[in-house]
């Protein structure tokens, strides 16, 4: 899960790393308020997304303090990079003269933390990485973070100790925190002191139960459907396409995925009623894929726990409450079958037993 730059500051100060004085607004209102609260006379005004590379596309202003309120309502609900502005941070502005890039990451492939350093910043690394690879140092951590092994290895850097020192805050921060990237890009010099004039941190989602903190964060990845799906103990996904697809069991539902992808479709979400959905569930789901507003939906269950008469009470009954206006393919198989069809025939839905037909079918009935 990633953090907006003014909540990896946050982490980052209680790690005693240097940050810029800073207040966040979600209006311009509120930035008019709080303004009082800083001492120079030019801010920055950074657009809170989940996106890098905002100074490029217009994400950072660098303004008078007294500007800063315009700046803010000129900026909120914006978008860069497809994510809408909703809120800034306003920062006193740094006087930078010269930016560094600092990292640490869990790197798999080499089952240790990789430090990576540039005395060239500012840019993104995957554009360093390609340009100039030679600029970037690489330093592995094994376990321990080694102070005198890293300062010596950055040597070469005029703030060689000041760095360590940094990278050791941070190294601390990402065991305490389970981070698995901790950027700072840049960390620049501003009146001859290092400070972090920028943050990226990544928590591990498979570590957000021993970390309640960021816990309340997930939810606003998710979209609303997806908050629905996950209160009623469904797992839904959003994709691009048009075909909506309900399946029970992981391995069912991306075979589905992959036969209409086969014939020429283009899956809109899936939706995974898991072992012993019943019929409460199954209204849900067709609930949810609808949302998306699909042009057809596939429902492709095999009954074990599961049972066949349930899911198609489940989507007879959604079909006679709420109607469902694009076409329906259901192929239902397995316990309590015979029972499942015959509901399904008395509500004027077909089944079909063949995958192949199924896929063949809804991809017809969307085009
Ligand atoms: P990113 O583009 O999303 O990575 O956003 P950053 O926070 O890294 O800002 C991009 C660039 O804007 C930095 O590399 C700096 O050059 C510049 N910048 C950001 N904050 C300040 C500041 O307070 N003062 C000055 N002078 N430049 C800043
Ligand atoms: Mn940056």
């Amino acid at each position: 899960m990633k953090l907006k730059e003014f909540e990896g500051k946050q982490l980052l100060a209680s790690f005693e790393v240097s940050t810029s004085k800073g207040l966040v607004a979600n209006t311009a209102e509120e930035a008019q308020a709080k303004i009082t609260q800083i001492e120079c006379a030019e801010v920055a005004v950074k657009a809170q997304v989940l996106a890098g590379g905002r100074g490029k596309a217009g994400g950072i202003k660098l303004v008078k303090k007294s500007e800063a309120p315009e700046t803010t309502r000129q900026m909120l609900g914006r978008e860069i990079k497809g994510k809408k502005i909703e809120q800034v941070l306003i920062e006193e502005k740094l006087e930078i003269e010269k930016e560094y890039y600092l990292s640490l990451t869990v790197n798999r492939s080499e089952k240790n933390v990789t430090l990576l350093f540039s005395e060239e910043g500012g840019v993104e690394i995957e554009e360093l990485a390609k340009n100039s690879p030679e600029k970037i140092k690489k330093i592995g951590i094994e376990r321990e973070f080694n102070a005198r092994e890293v300062e010596r290895k950055l040597s070469t850097s005029k703030h060689a100790r000041e760095i360590t020192e940094i990278a050791g805050k941070m190294f601390k921060l990402m065991k305490a925190k389970d981070a698995e990237l901790v950027e700072i890009n840049p960390l620049a010099i501003s009146r001859g002191k290092l400070v972090a004039a920028d943050a990226k941190i990544i928590i591990d989602d498979n570590a957000l139960y021993r970390q309640p903190e960021f816990a309340p964060l997930k939810q606003r990845e998710l979209s609303e459907s997806e908050k629905k799906a996950k209160q009623s103990d469904l797992n839904y996904v959003e994709l691009d396409g048009d075909i909506a697809i309900i399946g029970n069991g992981a391995g069912l539902v991306m075979a589905t995925l992959d036969i209409v992808q086969h014939f020429g479709g283009k899956p809109a979400n899936f939706l995974d009623v898991g072992g012993g959905a019943n019929f409460e569930q199954v209204q849900k789901a067709v609930e949810i894929v609808l949302e998306k507003n699909p042009k057809g939906i596939w429902i492709n269950v095999f009954g074990g726990i599961t049972r066949c008469d349930d899911v198609a009470r489940g989507l007879a009954n959604y079909k006679k409450e709420k109607q469902i206006k694009v076409p329906i393919v259901v192929r239902l198989i397995g316990t309590n079958e015979a029972e499942g069809k015959k509901i399904l025939e008395e509500n004027g839905i077909s089944t079909q037993d063949s995958m192949e037909e199924c896929a063949k079918k809804i991809v017809e009935l969307t085009r």
